[in-house]
């Protein structure tokens, strides 16, 4: 009953809620989950390599890969444009790997709309006022830019109703969410409209 194509996680929610960190440690606890790396215009921070974080590209690329239909989906966020490229997450899901990826909430119901099957989480702090001191502590960002991703974040916390799951990242409690995201790959494993009819009745 483990064959057929992967399943598509998609974890979301506003900026600073902690989806890099908390996505990062379920790919080290799951090393087969295949992680969708996004095409985004905006300039790599310190850190951030190309190919692994992000594909950073021009505009032209970027305007390119979508007039090609290389893009799954995108958005604008914050003056930057980012997109998922399309191949990666078919060729990992038709060989069945569970692909995971961290748009922001747009882009994220923008793939359950072409993916009816994706599993949409959504990944919120305990405080909505930790937000601005996460955002603040990473230093990545200018304080206009800070100001302007808390107003986002005040938005897209209207679309959590269209999600299947919410977890809350407590403050210093991180662990505890990660368990919680891996409680729900593995539940979303044995649902059973993922089958097919003659899979299950033949096993019995
Ligand atoms: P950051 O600039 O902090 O890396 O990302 C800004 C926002 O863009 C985050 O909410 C992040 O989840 C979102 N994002 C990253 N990649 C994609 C993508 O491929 N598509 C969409 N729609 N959003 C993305």
């Amino acid at each position: 009953m483990s064959g057929g194509p992967g399943l598509l996680f998609v974890v979301s929610g506003p900026s600073g809620a902690g989806k890099d960190t908390l996505v990062e440690a379920l790919r080290e606890n799951r090393p087969t989950l295949r992680y969708s790396v996004s095409a985004t215009t905006r300039a790599a921070r310190a850190q951030e390599r190309n190919g692994e974080h992000y594909f950073f590209v021009s505009q032209a690329e970027f305007e390119r890969l979508r007039a090609e239909g290389g893009l799954l989906e995108w958005r604008e966020y914050n003056g930057n444009l980012y997109g998922t490229p399309r191949d990666y997450v078919e060729k990992c899901l038709a060989e069945g790997y569970d692909v995971i990826m961290k748009p922001e909430v747009n882009g994220a119901l923008a793939v359950k709309a072409a993916y009816p099957d994706a599993v949409l989480i959504f990944l919120v702090p305990d405080r909505f006022a930790y937000l601005r001191e996460r955002l603040l502590a990473r230093r990545t960002e200018t304080n206009e830019e800070i100001a302007r991703r808390l107003e986002i974040a005040q938005e897209e916390m209207h679309f959590l109703v269209r999600f299947d799951y919410i977890v809350v990242n407590a403050q210093d409690r991180s662990q505890e969410a990660v368990r919680d995201l891996e409680a729900i790959l593995q539940a979303e494993r044995f649902r059973i409209h993922r089958y097919q009819d003659k899979e299950l009745l033949g096993e019995l």
